[in-house]
């Protein structure tokens, strides 16, 4: 059943900036998103830690703003000394929530000794700093692109929520009925978490395939016959994309979604008018 829209959990993540400049652009878009009083928003962490400057940075300056902010932390090749010091450091700026993620290794990369997935540092964080955290960890209603199969990429999820984790955000996707299913198959394992579905607003072609090719979320193929029909003309393909983002966040809160989480890229007019349609 749909929930009110005061009911809806919102939250939007923000890209790590690389540049003083970035962080002030993130700080105003943060300025207009907030005027949709999210629950929270997240910053994320580079592959291999290669943005971690920019990301505390950015988690402290909106901490600063009053915003309720999550970074995201994965562990690449720091060692647990170095986690375990940020992770103080975000609990002395007041940040009480995380998104604990394995991240992915650039090449050459051989990771934290003892910490392979994130079900290890979901566990660490837990032994570190206690039940200080809400821990967000990541989900895949199309499966995991590493995933041998769907029990296996179930089971480790529900590894990873029995290491501590609190609640999880999903991989984007545009078939509302992989997330269903995907909650059915946690309800099968026993898991009753709220799994929030991640959203991404589509508002350029190249990008957008780009981003789906290297995370294996699949765009329907009308949908990208439609974006490629309407490649030369950005205000219709924005138009299409946001009717099409629009009616999947419909059918996913009448379906029971608990909230939405808005892959924002740093811009803040796409997620706004998609807010805005659905009356939240
Ligand atoms: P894991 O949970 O460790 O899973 C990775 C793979 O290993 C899966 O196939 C899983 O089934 C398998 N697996 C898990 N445990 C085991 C085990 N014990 N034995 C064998 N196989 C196992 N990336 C970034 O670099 N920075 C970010 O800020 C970032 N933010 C993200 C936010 C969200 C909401 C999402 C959905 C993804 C994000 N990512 C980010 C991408 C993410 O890091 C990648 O999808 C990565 O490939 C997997 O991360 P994970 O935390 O899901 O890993």
């Amino acid at each position: 059943m749909a929930r009110s829209p005061d009911a809806v959990q919102l939250s939007f993540e923000f890209s790590a900036p690389r540049s003083q400049q970035a962080t002030d652009s993130l700080l105003n878009t943060y300025q207009r998103l907030v005027k949709l009083a999210p629950d929270y928003v997240s910053v994320t962490y580079g592959a291999g830690g290669s943005s971690k400057d920019g990301t505390v940075q950015a988690v402290l300056a909106l901490a600063a703003k009053g915003a309720q902010v999550a970074p995201h932390l994965s562990f690449g090749n720091d060692s647990k000394d170095s986690i375990a010091a940020l992770l103080h450091q975000y609990m002395d700026a007041g940040i009480d929530r995380l998104v604990a993620l394995r991240g992915d290794a650039p090449s050459g990369m051989t990771g934290t000794r003892g910490m392979t997935h994130a079900s290890d540092l979901v566990a660490f964080i837990r032994q570190e700093t206690q039940q200080h955290f809400h821990i967000e960890v990541a989900a895949y209603p199309e499966v995991h692109p590493e995933s041998a199969s769907v029990e296996s990429d179930i089971n480790y999820f529900k590894l990873k929520m029995d290491a501590g984790a609190n609640s999880a955000i999903t991989q984007y996707f545009y078939n509302a009925d992989a997330y269903f299913r995907f909650q059915d198959n946690c309800a099968a394992v026993g898991l009753s978490a709220q799994v929030v579905p991640g959203i991404m607003p589509i508002t350029n072609l190249e990008g957008l395939v780009r981003f789906s090719n290297n995370c294996g979320a699949e765009i329907p193929r009308w949908v990208l016959k439609h974006l490629q029909r309407y490649a030369g003309d950005q205000q219709a393909l924005q138009a299409f994309g946001e009717e099409v983002v629009t009616a999947l966040c419909e059918k996913l809160l009448q379906g029971g979604a608990p909230g939405l989480h808005f892959y924002t890229l740093n811009r803040s007019k796409p997620c706004t008018r998609i807010c805005r349609n659905l009356g939240l």
